[in-house]
């Protein structure tokens, strides 16, 4: 059965219709698709969408299509609360409901407590404003230069490509204006043009970030043009994509896409990742396939309250994040988004989970913790305190398991204001 069939209803149309690309040798669709399905996610899928082919299912065009997207779908498969029910009917504006199925079937059914379910399903926590918090807490709008170009630092800048997200979120920083109501934001020429004129000119940018919304929503044409026409700035020296969808929507990564890619080097990707159930088999075929496009991988997690913010669960992450040839790269507090106390922690909960992964485990494993500072600060870096004083010459430091050591550094004053 097909899935508009089975739902009752017409699917919504592709986010962005891609002409494929003339190809010489026309591969068959069963080998072009072949991708890995773990077995929790096989079950979920026959069980949920049964009649589903497993080609349709590797196509990430499909699974972008068979989002879950309204009350309707979320309690065909979700066991709801009362209060996840009631907060999805509440909600008006951006930032929808929206979860790939694949994504789904890694969530708890039944649980409301379940980490990456409490990260995508709403809850009542959403409509409570707390200290602190607003629409925009990193400036960015203020920062804003032309339409999708924040530029803040002198050397690099943002570059807001799309406002569509395969999975929304319920923390994202910019909740302010994905997947808006009146439709998903789409690929707008004259607005990159206007993005890629600012750039031509200023030539002090050496370094872009794509980021949206996700920059892997966008067409594999689309984006090869865009990158293409960044390339072509000489003064842009590399890009990094900042995306979510390797670990939500693996599938997006075709052996085509990647080798697009690769035509665009230097290219960075920072992923963002929550969770140690993020890290399947999909998941390591998506971060393969990037890898070995020559793409380098790092990641970017946010401390969340009764999600991730157990150091035993992020040292399990960043160690499954390096068999996954993804660098644990930054570790950030949540941004004080609207409506989102109850995913904040306090910062003594990172600097625990910094003090559990550093000498415990491989350097590599230890990302850069952050805040990114309200009102356009940037990122402030955090580190838990090991100089302990100064005697003399001798700087006193402690090591990872609380040991004071000596290092002879004469003439210097560091830690001299501090009491041994
Ligand atoms: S994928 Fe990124 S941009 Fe999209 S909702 Fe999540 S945090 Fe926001």
């Amino acid at each position: 059965m097909s899935l508009p069939a089975l739902r009752g209803h017409a699917l919504k149309p592709p986010l962005q219709p891609v002409q494929p690309k003339p190809s010489a040798e026309k591969k068959p669709a069963r080998v072009f698709l072949r991708f890995p399905v773990n077995a929790d996610t096989k079950a979920f899928y026959r069980r949920f969408f049964p009649g589903t082919s497993t080609a349709e299912w590797n196509d990430w065009r499909w699974q972008m299509r068979a989002r879950i997207r309204s009350l309707g779908e979320l309690s065909r498969i979700f066991k709801l609360s009362e209060d996840e029910r009631s907060a999805v009917e509440r909600h008006q504006g951006p930032l929808p409901v929206g979860i790939t199925p694949y994504y789904a079937s890694l969530m708890g059914l039944e649980d409301p407590a379940e980490p990456l379910r409490r990260t995508h399903v709403m809850s009542s926590g959403e409509f409570v404003v707390s200290y602190g918090e607003n629409d925009d807490p990193l400036g960015e709008d203020h920062d804003t230069k032309v339409p999708g170009i924040v530029h803040r630092y002198p050397d690099r800048v943002l570059f807001l490509t799309t406002g569509t997200c395969s999975t929304y979120c319920r923390y994202c920083t910019r909740a302010r204006v994905v997947g808006n109501p009146g439709g998903e934001y789409q690929f707008s020429t004259s607005q990159w043009e206007k993005a890629l004129a600012y750039l031509e000119v200023h030539t002090e940018v050496r370094d872009v970030l794509l980021s949206g919304g996700d920059p892997l929503t966008i067409g594999d044409d689309k984006l090869d043009w865009l990158l293409t026409r960044l390339r072509a700035l000489k003064h842009i020296e590399f890009i990094r994509i900042g995306t979510k969808i390797p670990l939500v929507l693996p599938q997006r990564i075709t052996k085509d896409f990647a080798k697009m890619l690769k035509k665009h080097h230097p290219l960075f990707m920072s992923l963002h990742v929550t969770h140690p159930k993020e890290l399947t088999e999909e998941v390591m075929e998506s971060t393969s396939r990037l890898a070995d496009a020559g793409i380098p991988l790092g990641s970017q997690t946010v401390v969340l309250k009764g999600v991730n913010d157990d150091p035993a669960l992020m040292v399990h992450l960043m160690q499954g994040l390096l068999r996954h040839r993804v660098k644990p790269y930054y570790l950030f507090m949540c941004d004080p988004i609207r409506g989102t106390a109850h995913f904040r922690t306090n910062v003594e909960k990172g600097l625990q989970i910094i003090e559990a992964l550093r000498g415990h485990t491989s350097g590599y494993c230890t990302p850069v913790f952050s805040i990114d500072a309200p009102d356009g600060g940037g990122k402030i870096q955090l580190a838990p305190d090991c100089i302990v004083g100064r005697d003399g010459d001798d700087l006193l430091l402690r090591n990872f398991e609380g040991k004071v050591y000596r290092y002879p550094d004469p003439g210097g004053s560091v830690g001299a204001e501090k009491k041994i």
